[in-house]
């Protein structure tokens, strides 16, 4: 592995998302584990933006799994209604609420919950509880095949030993939080190279002979 290429990385990372971070009512750091892992939950397959109009009133209606438990499916999918996939996700909701006093707190025990993925319980443990561990989605895909072009494996165990190496000791919250916003608004599906701190060492833009902008255009 190019240990300089990880740590120009790691350190830029985290200077960009210095100024750039973006504000969501769960990223409090005094958020409940409950709290975090709706949103979460939430976020899956929905953008930022919808889940945001959606959680500070489904929290205020359920604060806690008792709340749920004491609800039913119906009144959940209604709830939830302009995220999507309100009819699954009230129904997991609800098992959840109704098999578990309390969420797990262990990453692997979180994921056995239903409909809850490597993802979901990683980054639910990771923000809530600062658990140091990555979190691997399309996105930090997109990211890392870019950067480490070269080095980026194709097996998802050797990935998520990879990316467990880029985390930055004792600040994986702060990192992985940098990661989603970074995917979201500058290394995007057409990705913003002119405006990366990256575009120095990322192999992808570094692969073309001139680099191409999101705006559609070439840049130098
Ligand atoms: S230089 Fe371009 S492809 Fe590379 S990390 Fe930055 S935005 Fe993504």
């Amino acid at each position: 592995m190019d240990e300089s290429r990880v740590e120009r990385f790691r350190v830029g990372i985290l200077e960009w998302s210095e100024d750039n971070v973006r504000r969501y009512p769960w990223r409090d750091p005094e958020s409940s584990l409950y709290e975090v892992f709706v949103a979460e939950f939430f976020l899956t397959q929905t953008p930022a933006e919808n889940v945001a109009q959606v959680y500070p009133k489904f929290l205020s209606q359920y604060p806690s799994l008792e709340a749920v438990r004491r609800s039913d499916v119906a009144s959940l999918a209604d709830a939830i209604e302009p995220l999507g996939f309100q009819n699954i996700r009230s129904e997991a909701l609800f098992t959840i609420a109704s098999e578990y006093d309390s969420l797990p707190t262990d990453p692997t025990d979180l994921r056995e919950l239903p409909r809850v993925g490597e993802y979901v319980a990683n980054a639910t443990a990771c923000f809530a509880l600062d658990a140091q561990i990555p979190i691997l989605d399309r996105n930090v895909d997109r990211i890392y095949s870019r950067v480490f072009a070269d080095e980026w494996p194709e097996s998802p165990s050797e990935q998520t030993e990879f990316a467990a190496h880029l985390l930055p000791e004792g600040e994986a919250r702060k990192y992985n939080l940098a990661l989603l916003d970074f995917a979201a608004a500058i290394c995007t599906p057409e990705p913003r190279c002119s405006e990366c701190f990256a575009n120095e060492f990322c192999m992808y833009y570094q692969s073309t002979s001139a680099g191409v902008d999101g705006s559609g255009e070439w840049s130098e």
